[in-house]
């Protein structure tokens, strides 16, 4: 677990409660986001995951199924990729995105998060059901840049240029690229690194 993910409240199984997710009392919700906690996140470039500050430089996120093979076929054809549908997923260090790609139930499941009202039941049904069929496929991606918009409704994102494209098809996949980047940061003097995977700073 990256330390800045270690000092994240817990729910009360012991779980860390990401920076963007919405509380009820002493429950995290975790299916959701928070409107206020991810317009934070957005306007001053924290990490959605640990709620802290992203250095300039590239950003992480975890998408699913569907995007993960867009992005695949844009790399294939060397063209460039950018989601034109936007996304309330917001962006991340690496080790945080790897981190969550392993054990988040509710990232990049399309439309598993849909701000902080509350869901209707049968939502919450195909959460479960897609929690089922997790690992199928997915991705963890840098990108150089994102944009972002913040409505009274909802925090929306849009990601440019791959700059790293890691796709997994089990939960467990990254945990070496993990162990690297956290050995890789300790090694650097603790924080987080700057610039693009693979260079030292
Ligand atoms: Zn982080």
């Amino acid at each position: 677990m990256p330390p800045t993910v270690q000092a994240r409240p817990r729910d009360p199984r012991g779980y860390p409660v990401p920076a963007i997710t919405p509380w009820e009392g002493d429950e995290p919700q975790f299916a959701l986001t928070d409107h206020g906690r991810s317009a934070d996140c957005a306007l001053k470039r924290l990490c959605s995951v640990c709620g802290g500050p992203m250095p300039r430089g590239p950003v992480w996120r975890v998408v699913g199924a569907a995007e993960s093979a867009a992005i695949a076929q844009a790399l294939a054809a060397g063209l460039p990729y950018r989601n034109l549908t936007p996304t309330l997923e917001g962006p991340g260090h690496r080790a945080c995105m790897l981190y969550a790609s392993m054990v988040c139930p509710y990232l990049a499941r399309p439309n598993a998060r849909r701000g902080s009202s509350a869901e209707q039941p049968d939502e919450l049904t195909a959460h479960v059901q897609r929690g089922a069929v997790r690992g199928s496929s997915g991705a963890v991606v840098g990108f150089a840049d994102y944009e972002y918009a913040v409505t009274p409704a909802q925090v929306l994102f849009r990601f440019l240029d791959v700059v790293e494209f890691l796709p997994h098809q089990e939960s467990d996949a990254h945990i070496d690229e993990l162990r690297a980047e956290l050995e890789a940061r300790t090694a650097s003097g603790g924080g987080e690194r700057d610039g693009r995977p693979g260079q030292a700073r």
